[in-house]
């Protein structure tokens, strides 16, 4: 039986003139029809994810495909319980994708060949190839494709500072980028393909279609992939459940991502249910004693409770 509820993936670089008023326009209409969700507007396109009723999801891909801009934009549909977002929110953004990029890419005009996941699946085996992660690092660390490099940045927009200090490394290999729905890779390829490298692609969809796929079945993906609503994860590899995330305290296996309860920093972290109770849910000594701790907040705890809960990971690090 399938579920009632529908999660949109969607994107499309397509010329919108005056994009804060379609924003306007955009917001009114999906809070009509009483989607959720979050869904950016810019002069060069849209990017959006949004949960509703398969009634209102269907009614709203209706209606944009009666929009010439918008009539071949593909959808990833997931089904859910429930709205995975709180509110609908459509905002206008200068770009997109933000690489920082002194020339911005459009993807229209330059970017990497479209692998689709059957294709990206046979190459990535093949030698002299090299798998990009252009994704965030706490997204990568939830899951990725085996053997794939993490670029050792924070964000995104430090990914051509990243390639410029490892041009060496990746010339003369053939490089395969991917992340979640596509959106960012139509970038980051055209933009290492305008930097010279020559043989670059990019699978096409990106990691939630790869999961789909009928043949490929999400092989060689381990772990979850990290998707921006409320699930918080999506399973991809659907013949084996590799985990590859670890505890942040630990070092053991564990999918389970939290915000650090210091408001202030808010970090998502990977802690288990055990992990969490023993480090206030907070990602170092300084967030622990935080005035606005929530983790401290919610669970009553006295002065005398947490000094009891410090001395105690004083004690393990002790022991290390
Ligand atoms: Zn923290």
């Amino acid at each position: 039986m399938s579920k009632e509820y529908r999660v949109l993936l969607y994107y499309k670089y397509v010329d919108i003139e005056n994009p804060e008023e379609f924003t306007e326009e955009h917001l009114a209409f999906c809070k009509q029809l009483g989607l959720r969700g979050r869904i950016l507007i810019a002069s060069e396109g849209i990017n959006g994810t949004c949960s509703g009723t398969k009634e209102q999801t269907d009614a709203y891909m209706e209606k944009m495909k009666a929009d010439p801009r918008f009539a071949d934009m593909v959808y990833k549909i997931d089904e859910a319980d429930g709205h995975t977002f709180k509110k609908m929110h459509v905002r206008h953004r200068p770009e997109l994708v933000t690489l920082r990029l002194e020339d911005d890419i459009d993807p229209r005009e330059q970017t990497g060949k479209y692998l689709s996941p059957k294709e990206f699946y046979e190459q990535m085996q093949k030698e002299d190839t090299l798998i990009i992660d252009a994704r965030n690092d706490y997204e990568y660390d939830l899951g990725h494709f085996e053997g794939a490099i993490k670029p050792d940045i924070r964000s995104f927009k430090e990914l051509p500072d990243w390639i410029s200090e490892n041009r060496e490394k990746l010339k003369d290999k053939k490089i395969l980028t991917y992340c979640t729905g596509g959106v960012r890779c139509e970038k980051f390829s055209g933009w290492l393909k305008e930097e010279g490298f020559e043989d670059v692609s990019q699978l096409h969809g990106g990691i939630v279609t790869y999961g789909k796929d009928p043949e490929v079945r999400g092989r060689r993906w381990n772990g979850q992939c990290y998707v921006f609503d409320e699930r918080i994860s999506v399973p991809v590899n659907r013949d084996e459940h590799v985990i590859v995330g670890r505890d942040y305290f630990t070092g053991e296996p564990c999918e389970r991502y939290v915000n650090c309860a210091n408001p202030a920093c808010n970090e998502q972290v990977l802690m288990s249910e055990e992990t969490e109770h023993f480090y206030l849910r907070s990602c170092t000594d300084e967030c622990r004693v935080h005035p606005r701790n929530r983790y401290i907040q919610e669970h009553n705890l006295t002065d005398e409770e947490v000094s009891e809960k410090l001395r105690k990971i004083e004690e393990v690090r002790a022991e290390v």
